[in-house]
C-alpha cells in the first residue's frame, strides 16, 4: 500500500538523520500497521525491554600521549533492528521507557565489567550515558550501588556521562546525584561539551572528573582559523583539573592538531568505532601508538 511505503520510507529517512555514522539506512523492518514513526520505534523499544533485545558496543578513548586505550564508552545497540539511539533514545525519554532502559544499560555495563576482571583482563574505566530524565529514577543511585556489590566490580571502573542540559531543569536534585556518585568513587564526565548552554562556572563546583568536547565543537575549531579556542578550553579544563576528552575525530591532521594542543584523549573514528564486547581485548584494540 502506498501510505504504508512512504511511512516506511520516512521511517528510514529518520533513521539516517539520526545516525551519524553513516549515510543510509536499510529498510529491515517489517511491514507494521504502526501509525507512525514513534510508534513504530515505541514497539521496538518495549519488545527489546521485555525480550532482551539490547547490547552494549564499547568505543576506546585514546591517550594522545602514548596510543594506549585509557577508558571506554559504552553506547546502546538493539540487536535486531538497525535503529540508533539518536534515533530512539529521543523516544525513550519522552514516553519514559529510558527508566528502564537506563538500568538495563547499567546492569549490562556492569556485568560485561564483572566478566572482563574474571577473565583476568587488564579492565579499564567504562563509561555510561545517563539521561536528563533518569533524575526522575530516584532510586538509581541505590540500584547503582547494588550491582557494584553484587558483581564485585569496584566504582572506579565506573563513570557516567552527564549532558549540560541536566542542570537546566533539576539543578539541585543533579548535585545531591553527583555528589553522591562522587562519594560512592564513581566517576563523572560532562558528555557533549560545546553544544549546549556550556557555561564553565558549573564546573567549578560540582564533582565533575572529565570533559568531552563535543564533535560539533571540534569541527567547528579545528576547521577554521580560530583553532587557539580549542588550546585555551583545553588549558582551561587542565586548570579545573579535568580529563579532555575530544569526541568525533576522524582525521588524523585534526588528531595531531589536538595533540599540540594538549588534549588528553580522543574518542573517534579515527583510532576506532565502538567494538563488539568480544573485540574489546584483542590485541589490535588495545593500543594506537602506531596511529598517532
Ligand atoms: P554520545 O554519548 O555523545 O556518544 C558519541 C556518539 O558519537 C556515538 O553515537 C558514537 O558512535 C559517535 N561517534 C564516535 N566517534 C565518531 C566519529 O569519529 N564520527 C562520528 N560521526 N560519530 C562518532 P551513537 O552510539 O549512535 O550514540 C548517539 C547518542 O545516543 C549518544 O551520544 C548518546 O547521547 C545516546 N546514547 C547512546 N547510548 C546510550 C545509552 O546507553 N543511554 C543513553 N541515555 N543514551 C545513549
Ligand atoms: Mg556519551
Ligand atoms: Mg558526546
Amino acid at each position: 500500500e502506498m501510505s504504508q511505503l512512504i511511512m516506511n520510507a520516512d521511517l528510514a529517512l529518520y533513521t539516517v538523520k539520526n545516525n551519524m555514522k553513516s549515510g543510509f539506512a536499510l529498510f529491515d523492518f517489517p511491514m507494521t500497521d504502526q501509525l507512525n514513526e514513534k510508534s513504530f520505534i515505541e514497539s521496538v523499544l518495549r519488545d527489546a525491554i521485555d525480550h532482551d533485545g539490547f547490547k552494549m558496543v564499547y568505543q576506546p578513548q585514546v591517550s594522545l600521549e602514548t596510543g594506549e586505550v585509557l577508558a571506554y564508552e559504552a553506547l546502546l545497540r538493539l540487536t535486531r533492528e538497525n535503529i540508533m539511539p539518536g534515533a530512539f533514545i529521543p523516544v525513550a525519554e519522552d514516553n519514559g521507557m529510558i527508566v528502564k532502559i537506563g538500568r538495563i544499560v547499567t546492569e549490562k555495563v556492569i556485568a560485561q565489567l564483572s566478566l572482563w576482571i574474571e577473565q583476568g583482563l587488564d579492565v579499564k574505566p567504562v563509561s555510561v550515558n545517563y539521561s536528563a530524565m533518569q533524575i526522575h529514577d530516584t532510586h538509581y543511585v541505590e540500584f547503582l550501588e547494588t550491582l557494584l556489590n553484587q558483581y564485585h566490580v569496584p566504582a572506579n571502573l565506573l563513570e557516567i556521562e552527564i549532558t549540560e542540559n541536566v542542570f537546566l531543569e533539576n539543578k539541585q536534585a543533579t548535585i545531591t546525584f553527583l555528589d553522591r556518585l562522587k562519594k560512592n568513587g564513581i566517576r563523572i564526565a560532562i558528555d557533549d561539551f560545546g553544544t549546549g548552554y556550556s557555561s564553565f562556572s558549573y564546573l567549578t563546583f560540582l564533582p565533575i572528573d572529565k570533559i568531552k568536547l563535543d564533535r560539533t565543537l571540534n569541527m567547528k575549531f579545528l576547521e577554521l582559523d580560530n583553532i587557539k579556542v580549542m588550546d585555551n578550553l583545553i588549558a582551561l579544563a587542565h586548570s579545573l583539573n579535568l580529563v579532555v576528552v575530544a569526541e568525533g575525530i576522524e582525521e588524523k591532521m585534526h588528531m595531531k592538531r589536538l595533540k599540540v594542543g594538549k588534549c588528553d584523549l580522543i574518542q573517534g573514528y579515527y583510532f576506532s568505532k565502538p567494538l563488539e564486547a568480544d573485540d574489546v581485548f584483542n590485541d589490535e584494540n588495545c593500543n594506537f601508538s602506531l596511529f598517532l
